[in-house]
């Protein structure tokens, strides 16, 4: 397992080559990044909390009709994913004004969209992500127009999904990025979710108090990060308070 080739590294995540052709194993580390890797830090326990909450969410899409990259977990730390193409945007799915919204558009944080607004980023580390529109995701053939159209169906599917579980848990999914790529079956390709889904990728706040339990924890100092994750891993059911798989986990 130890002499896997490393493919990707990258802030949060490893990419090895799996077992089998077609497949990686993807690794969750505990590092976070912010502000384009200009804070930096390493928060105990998060990767095991980001792996079991992107595998809840991944298999909750998978039920419901969403392509996924996700195979299976494979242990704490690490889950088996098939090989895709990534598509080099950010898709940022938007129900409450918060973060870079707020900022460019002077929405008040917090404030309720009229309607989920469904934004576009070029993913380019030396220029910061910056927003794009379709015009320049299909002049630069970043991705189709059906593509374009699958990535948009998919996101405000999985809105509606996942705002219904993480509100059946008491919070409120205020805003999250996906990744798309594209999975190749013979002469078949198909845009498939990539990537994790987890507080690291998501702005959640708690229903009642507004509390932040996410990646902002991170991002503005509030402290007690790993926390608000395992928080919502227990919300979720996924694990206990501490951290720790529930009880009749398989020990993995
Ligand atoms: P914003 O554009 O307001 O900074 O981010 C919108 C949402 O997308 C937030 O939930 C944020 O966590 C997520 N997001 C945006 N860019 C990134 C990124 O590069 N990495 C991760 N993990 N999440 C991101």
């Amino acid at each position: 397992m130890s002499r896997r080739k490393k493919l990707y590294e990258g802030k949060a995540k490893i990419l090895y080559e799996g077992p089998e052709p077609g497949t990686l194993v993807q690794y969750f580390k505990d590092d976070a990044t912010a502000f384009n890797a200009q804070k930096k830090a390493t928060l105990e326990g998060k990767g095991v909390l980001n792996n079991r909450i992107s595998e809840y969410i991944m298999l909750g899409l998978g039920r419901i009709g969403i392509p996924t990259h996700f195979i299976k977990r494979l242990n704490m730390r690490e889950q088996l994913v098939r090989q895709v193409e990534i598509i080099p945007l950010e898709v940022v799915v938007r129900n409450v004004a918060a973060g870079s919204i707020s900022k460019r558009l002077g929405i008040e944080e917090g404030e309720q969209l009229p309607r989920s607004i469904v934004e576009y980023y070029f993913k380019k580390d030396e220029l910061g992500d910056p927003m794009v529109s379709e015009e320049h995701i299909t002049a630069f053939n970043w991705a189709s127009t059906q593509e374009i159209d699958d990535m948009m169906a998919m996101a405000l599917r999985i809105n509606d999904y996942l705002s219904g579980v993480f509100s059946a848990a008491g919070i409120r999914l205020v805003d999250f990025k996906l990744e798309f790529g594209r999975y190749y079956e013979g002469d078949m390709v198909r845009t498939v979710l990539a990537d994790e889904i987890s507080p690291d990728s998501c702005r959640l706040w708690d229903m009642d108090s507004n509390e932040k339990m996410d990646k902002d924890r991170f991002r503005q100092d509030l402290g007690n990060v790993t926390e608000a994750y395992a928080e919502v891993a227990k919300r979720l059911g996924i694990m206990k308070e501490s951290g720790q798989a529930p009880a009749n986990d398989e020990g993995k």
